[in-house]
């Protein structure tokens, strides 16, 4: 049984960022960005107005002064201001040849053609100048960038209809078991909602992938074959959900081998979550995740979330919170627990009563995750404990 710690180890040593390629520039947000962005035009391009209101000489005072034209946003003027005169002008139009300010409408008053400014303008006022915000060759954006709003809009406000990034990785997702219903059909004796799927593929959108949903299946190798085939050839990742335990019933390994998958299985020294099948066949990660639903989340938690990070470029890292246990806990020694626990406004984690992996509202309760060290028997209330929240932003 390997640890915590080293099996995420041994899960992120397999796993490498997938390849990038041009994204359209509205489908980059939270993309790993793998190219320098640059501006290979100055920004602003031209010389231009802050405001609407007049181009004027600023040395020439306030006037009065003649009124020769307007210059509305995307029109270039075809005249140049000579001493004495000034021209309409819209916010983001081009400067005229010989103007060098703006005045605000709200501080001029027009009679006809003639001018008057109510107060003084000063060299460059109201002006943005070509290339103030960056020079032509300046590099914006860097490579291993987590792109932003802001980024997008820079990168098109630069002239990039698409990105170089590492895109979302498309994760299949599974489950089997012969008990499984879908959500919306009746249920027969002995049967139970496929629930896991479902939670799976929400957890998989917080992680910015790409589910593509594949299931149930029942627990029957002629019909899994199949379906695990597919799910490999057009998935980045494969997650499977139950039958990687050690019942008569349990197909997904052997399943996987025969497709050419090197499986390393492992008994996860925690709780919930025991048993966790990972391998590769490949260049697909695959993950056969616990049925138990609390299980199948808080391990999809510990261990796939940080390798769909890697796969999508970004640095896993998962600092914990400490929190401080409310109410004592007794364990036996040898398996890191993990439990669902509320926070309250004093940062005490109050840890559900039914820890049950079958449990699932303890997860829609907890704030997160409570981590009980594996050597740990029993921690007094008041304990303080590392704590991994459940916060999906
Ligand atoms: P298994 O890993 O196949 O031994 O399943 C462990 C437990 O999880 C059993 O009680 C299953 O019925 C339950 N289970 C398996 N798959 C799902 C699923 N997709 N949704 C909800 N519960 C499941
Ligand atoms: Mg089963």
């Amino acid at each position: 049984m390997l640890a915590v710690p080293e099996a995420l180890a041994r899960i992120l040593a397999e796993v490498t960022p997938l390849e990038a390629r041009e994204i359209p520039l509205a489908e980059a947000l939270g993309l790993v960005l793998a190219q320098e962005v640059t501006a290979h035009e100055q920004h602003p391009p031209f010389d231009n107005s802050a405001v609407d209101g007049f181009a004027v000489r600023y040395a020439d005072g306030p006037g009065p002064l003649e009124l020769i034209g307007e210059i509305p946003a995307g029109t270039v003027p075809d005249f140049r201001l000579e001493p004495g005169q000034s021209a309409a002008i819209m916010t983001g139009a081009m400067l005229p040849e010989g103007a060098d300010a703006c005045a605000m409408v709200e501080d001029s008053r027009k009679e006809g053609t003639r001018l008057f400014l109510s107060k003084p303008v000063s060299e460059g006022e109201n002006v943005r100048r070509a290339g103030e915000h960056l020079k032509a060759g300046q590099v914006v954006l860097t490579p291993g960038r987590v792109l932003r709003p802001g980024d997008i809009g820079l990168a098109a406000s630069l002239g990039y209809p698409k990105l170089h990034c590492i895109p979302k990785a498309r994760v299949a997702v599974l489950s089997t078991g012969s008990e499984l219903v879908e959500p919306g059909l009746p249920l027969a004796q002995g049967q139970i909602r496929d629930s896991n799927s479902y939670a799976i593929q929400a957890q998989i959108l917080t992680c910015g992938g790409l589910p593509v949903r594949m299931g149930p299946v029942a627990d029957d190798p002629e019909a899994l074959e199949p379906v695990l085939r597919h799910a490999l050839e057009v998935a980045d990742v494969l997650i499977t959900s139950a039958g990687v335990s050690v019942g008569d019933h349990d197909h997904v390994r052997p399943l996987l081998e025969k497709l050419g998958g090197q499986l390393s299985f492992w008994r996860i020294k925690m709780r919930p979550g025991r048993p966790l099948a990972f391998g590769k066949a490949g260049r697909v990660p695959m993950f056969g995740l616990p049925g138990n639903p609390v299980s199948s989340m808080v391990t999809f938690e510990m261990f796939v979330r940080p390798a769909l990070d890697r796969l999508m470029g970004r640095t896993p890292v998962r600092n914990p919170a400490r929190a401080v246990l409310a109410t004592e806990f007794s364990k036996k020694p040898g398996l890191t627990w993990f439990l669902r626990a509320r926070l309250d406004a004093d940062g005490r984690a109050h840890p559900s009563k039914n820890q049950g992996s079958h449990i699932l509202s303890s997860m829609v309760e907890a704030d997160g995750l409570v981590v009980i060290p594996e050597e740990a028997e029993r921690l007094e209330a008041g304990t303080e404990v590392d704590f991994l929240p459940l916060t999906y932003s």
